[in-house]
């Protein structure tokens, strides 16, 4: 089997594809051009971090099997964020964004480059990532750390915007035809 990829979407600004839900569910499905989508988590409505001043997130977490090498990979995941908008140039560190992509993980692939680090170095502190990610795939295990992803959310302190009611699951887009 092709090595499996999770990527984490958060988004909180409007883009060409409209609210943050319709871009997150836009560019799930533009992810399948990278490989087989395995599984995809619920949107989550979550509070920001770091700079609190600015709409509340919708984040998701998703799995797929990928041929591509991990910069190529990177490289997609950049180009789908500049299809909705999103630019890089002047946007603050943790401020707002119409969409933002992070490779996760990529098997057990192990990367310090100046252009990517694997596994993603914030992974393993946000609530906002690891409970999408925790819906989808408990049991992937963080190749530095040893644990899986439910052991690292189960270890998160239930303070500031890592509480749990900081990440709330929302219901169902309406499908469109
Ligand atoms: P940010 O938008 O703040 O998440 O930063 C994105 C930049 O971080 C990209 O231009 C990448 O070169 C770099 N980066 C390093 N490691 C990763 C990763 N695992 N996933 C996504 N971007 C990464």
């Amino acid at each position: 089997m092709s090595p499996l990829a999770a990527i984490a979407l958060g988004a909180n600004l409007p883009s060409p594809a409209g609210t943050p839900e319709q871009t997150l569910a836009a560019a799930i499905d533009d992810l399948a051009a990278a490989g087989t989508i395995l599984a995809r988590s619920s949107l989550y409505r979550t509070e920001p971090v770091g700079i609190a001043n600015q709409p509340p997130f919708v984040n998701a977490a998703v799995t797929l099997t990928t041929d591509l090498d991990a910069e190529v990979l990177l490289d997609f995941l950049l180009a789908v964020e500049r299809r909705y908008g999103r630019d890089r140039a002047s946007g603050a560190p943790n401020g707002p964004r119409t969409l933002d992509l992070d490779l996760l993980l990529l098997e057990d692939r192990v990367v310090n480059s100046p252009r990517l680090t694997l596994p993603h170095p914030a992974l393993a502190s946000r609530r906002f990532v690891l409970g999408p990610l925790c819906e989808i795939a408990p049991n992937l295990r963080h190749p530095i750390l040893g644990k899986s992803m439910a052991e690292l959310l189960a270890a998160l302190p239930d303070e500031g915007p890592n509480r749990a009611a900081a990440v709330q699951k929302l219901p169902p887009l309406p499908t469109q035809h």
